[in-house]
């Protein structure tokens, strides 16, 4: 990976963005393509629509959503605690003992506590710790003390900054899915420099807002933008761990290139072209499954005005949405070689109707 790109990466992974508080990376995003995209907007939900080619008639979206999970402080109490609800779906299991940051006046220092193991009943050992039984301690005394510097409705984020495990593994917080949003800012990047992009093609990378909430600011965007087709790049569970059953849930490896994934949220046009091009440029790839609806963007996208040609695309990740999410960066290089390579092949022309090409869809996918 370039040097840049791994140093936006450290950079937005530091930066906070719980849904509904994506500011902070939004500023840093625009930042960064805005020397590339020939035009940067923000819409009023704050995603954030950096564009090549903006006058075209075909219209290519990326979604890759720039919100992380988090909590919000609802109360604190008179001895200066703070208690808190979730942003999205996190596992309270891995938040006890925590350090974290608040979001208030100043970004402060607190650490998530509950009762010591000593004073355990034994039903306390047994049972999945919950919500109600934490709270944030940022040293202070009082309500008093800790409202000079925090209030209820402040956004807090776990503190735990990226580092290099081995190889190119690298652990760090909210990966999901602040590489989704470093992914489409090299795609823009590497479109508008090296070139490829059909003139009357345009190309429209979001950093979207609200994902992990519902996937709410790709829902408005799609409507703004009414694009033909649409990528949504966002991370997916690894099933590489000891003991993962992939009987269960099917098969994803660190470093084995990323997801594309099969289903009813991925036109059959679209999974053709993102197979040949992995397939044509030697980017590895592996085949997933999605019975349902998609966990991603690309459910809303899809939906939108008369239906979206909505693909999938998800990075092998391990220990989702925990303060130490683990991944490799070559999955992250590869990805960004597919998204351009799907973007150059798509014309103005293109017929994303599957009746049209349902029997050259099922040839492409054949091994
Ligand atoms: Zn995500």
């Amino acid at each position: 990976m370039r040097h840049e790109a791994f140093n936006f990466l450290k950079m937005i992974v530091a930066t906070p963005s719980p849904s509904g508080f994506e500011q902070p990376v939004a500023k840093l995003y625009r930042e960064y393509v805005e020397p590339f995209a020939d035009k940067v907007t923000t819409d009023v939900m704050g995603n954030v629509i950096s564009v090549i080619n903006p006058g075209a008639s075909m219209r290519i979206m990326y979604a890759g959503h720039m919100d992380e999970v988090g909590f919000i402080v609802h109360h604190i109490d008179e001895n200066g605690f703070l208690f808190f609800s979730t942003i999205g779906g996190t596992d309270v299991a891995t938040e006890i003992g925590q350090r974290v940051r608040v979001h208030g006046k100043e970004h402060v220092l607190g650490v998530v506590g509950r009762k010591a193991i000593q004073t355990f009943q034994l039903s306390d050992s047994t049972q999945t710790p919950s919500l109600k039984d934490l709270w944030i301690d940022i040293g202070a005394t009082s309500r008093e003390e800790a409202e000079t510097v925090v209030q209820v409705g402040n956004p807090v984020t776990i503190e735990s900054a990226l580092a290099v495990l081995r190889g190119n593994y690298v652990v760090g917080r909210a990966f999901d899915n602040k590489v989704g949003l470093l992914i489409g800012a090299e795609v823009v990047r590497s479109l508008a420099q090296n070139g490829g992009l059909h003139p009357d093609v345009g190309i429209y990378v979001l950093g979207t807002v609200q994902e992990e909430i519902g996937s709410r600011g790709a829902q408005t965007a799609a409507f703004n933008i009414a694009p033909q087709t649409a990528l949504a790049v966002d991370m997916g569970v690894a099933m590489d761990y000891p003991r993962a059953r992939p009987e269960e849930q099917g098969r994803l490896d660190l470093g084995k290139g990323p997801g594309i994934s099969q289903g009813a949220n991925t036109n059959p046009v679209v999974l053709g072209i993102l197979t040949s091009a992995a397939r044509d440029r030697q980017i590895p790839f592996q085949q997933q499954a999605t019975g349902g609806k998609s966990p991603t963007d690309a459910r809303v996208v899809q939906e939108s005005r008369g239906g979206v040609a909505t693909g999938v695309i998800s990075v092998p990740l391990r220990y989702m949405h925990t303060p130490s999410e683990v991944l490799c960066l070559d999955d992250i290089q590869a990805t960004i070689e597919l998204v351009c390579e799907f973007c150059r092949r798509i014309r103005p022309d293109t017929d994303f109707t599957p009746l049209a090409t349902a029997e050259q869809g099922t040839k492409r996918l054949a091994v």
